[in-house]
């Protein structure tokens, strides 16, 4: 039987679909007895689902949404309008 801190230490391996069937079932069987852990893997699904959708599953890369909010800031700034 996993406890609790097993259970949410695996969160992350459980939903990249990592863990072997073993694992996994046990896992199963926690959240069917443990609330708090049950919305916590909820949460991090959704979390999961709402990232991937917004990417389209790739990586944002590291600096393009901080260049993005630069260019509207610029063309803002820069002579008081947009274009
Ligand atoms: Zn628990």
């Amino acid at each position: 039987m996993t406890d609790c801190n097993e259970t949410l230490r695996e969160l992350e391996t459980f939903l990249d679909n990592e863990l072997s069937d073993g694992a996994r079932g046990a896992i199963h069987v926690h959240l069917e007895a443990c609330t708090d852990c049950l919305q916590a893997f909820d949460f991090h699904a959704e979390l999961r689902s709402v990232i991937a959708a917004k990417c389209h599953n790739d990586e944002m890369p590291p600096g393009l949404l901080s260049r993005i909010e630069k260019c509207f800031g610029e063309d803002i700034d820069g002579d008081g309008r947009i274009g």
